[in-house]
């Protein structure tokens, strides 16, 4: 029996598989706006969402002093992924642009797999920052060829023009499949994938809502990882919530929200069934300075969110294309906008999408009555969710590098001696 309790003990201090989970730019504010969002208004009760369910502790997210209070996702990605600090734009390495071991490369050297499923281009400064390292997150073509040296088993998500014909041949070489349409995924029976399938970045959820993106890559990846019986870690980042907020645009952040949350979800059922993997999930920081209620009045209107059905994006290029824009927009929105806001929409559409886009967000932010402090990011301590085996070492408050410290000292000991590779 001492025999049993111990060996349990152990295998619930030391999880077989890691699976790291990141919305990026996800403070607080988000996923209480998401718990309105997802409220059914047919019972009493406020339903909890997974973000209720799961949560454990706060983190803060300050880089390297030289870079003072507000991180990047660069340096918060780096913060999570190796345990330091460094500047904005660093990509894992130091603020000496040393090179820093990250929790994938020290995996991947133990005999594990390793992956990333992300909504952003592969190449992103998050993914890039638990693969590789560059001086800056900017040297998209760099961090790209940088790949074909890291043996991750799977790389999922956006970033072709990334990817040159002769770097996609390196790839194949190397024993990768790849592919560009989530059609071929069901194609893809073992590791090693490399699948872009946008150009940049995946489409918004909201444009697509039966796509679901992120959770597709994400089932394949832990399919794929699954088959080392040494364990694996994957990387999974909600990207474009970050987008969204940086772009103040409060319909197509909840809906990038409801992805990466049913993605969780995925995970959960995942971490509940196998019993010896560990999710933890958190944001790189908070973006936009969100505020659930603004202008001085005391309410928040999720229910025009959800009539939205098109970004805004999407509402402009529709309606700068159409001659009866109106009633488009009134369609698009929900809402029919008064004379006086569509006198204000006429005078930005004459100036291009990109003005009218940020009119109809701004429209969306008064009937629903959303607030926003900035279009960049915001110092606010974000989130820490985490189940299975470790789960309890992130409860409470910690620093973001401190979670990478735990999450290094929850890996194997040793090397396993029958290496994936
Ligand atoms: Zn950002």
């Amino acid at each position: 029996m001492a025999m049993a309790g111990n060996s349990q003990s152990i295998s619930q201090s030391h999880p077989k598989n890691i699976i790291i989970m990141i919305g990026d730019g996800m403070g607080p504010a988000y996923t209480t706006a998401y718990r309105y969002y997802k409220e059914n208004p047919n019972t009493e009760e406020m339903e909890q969402t997974v973000f209720d369910r799961l949560l454990v502790g706060m983190a803060s997210t300050y880089p390297a002093k030289v870079s003072g209070l507000i991180t990047d996702s660069a340096a918060s990605a780096t913060a999570l992924s190796t345990g330091f600090k460094t500047y904005n734009g660093a990509v894992s390495v130091d603020v000496e642009k040393r090179p820093l071991q990250t929790l994938l490369q020290k995996a991947k050297s133990l005999g594990l797999s390793t992956g990333i499923a992300v909504s952003s281009q592969v190449n992103h400064a998050t993914p890039a920052a638990f693969l590789t390292h560059n001086e800056s997150r900017q040297n998209y073509n760099e961090i790209a060829e940088s790949y074909i040296n890291t043996d991750a088993d799977v790389i999922l998500g956006g970033g072709q023009r990334y990817f040159s014909t002769e770097l996609i041949e390196k790839f194949t070489a190397k024993g990768y499949q790849h592919i560009n349409e989530f059609s071929q995924l069901d194609s893809v029976t073992s590791p090693k994938v490399l699948g872009l399938f946008a150009d940049v970045q995946l489409p918004w959820v909201i444009d697509d809502k039966e796509a679901k993106s992120l959770s597709k890559l994400t089932q394949k990846s832990l399919e794929l990882l699954s088959q080392n019986p040494n364990g694996f870690v994957l990387l999974v980042e909600g990207s474009l919530i970050d987008w969204a907020g940086h772009s103040n645009d409060i319909a197509t952040a909840m809906a990038e929200v409801d992805e990466f949350a049913y993605t969780i979800e995925i995970v959960e059922q995942f971490v509940r069934q196998q019993k010896d993997t560990l999710m933890l999930v958190t944001a790189d920081h908070n973006t936009g300075g969100l505020s659930v209620g603004a202008n001085g009045k005391y309410e928040w209107k999720p229910e025009v969110l959800h009539k939205v059905k098109a970004s805004p994006d999407n509402i402009a290029a529709s309606a700068i294309a159409a001659d009866d824009w109106h009633s488009i927009v009134s369609d698009q929105l929900g809402f029919t906008p008064s004379a006086q806001e569509f006198s204000n929409l006429t005078n930005a559409r004459m100036q291009g999408n990109k003005a009218l886009a940020i009119a109809l967000r701004k429209l969306i932010d008064l009937y629903s009555n959303t607030g926003w402090t900035s279009v960049g990011h915001t110092g606010l301590d974000v989130q820490v969710f985490a189940a299975g085996p470790g789960a309890k070492l992130f409860s409470g408050h910690q620093d973001n590098t401190e979670i990478a410290h735990k999450i290094f000292s929850l890996l194997p000991t040793r090397a396993f001696t029958n290496p994936s590779q």
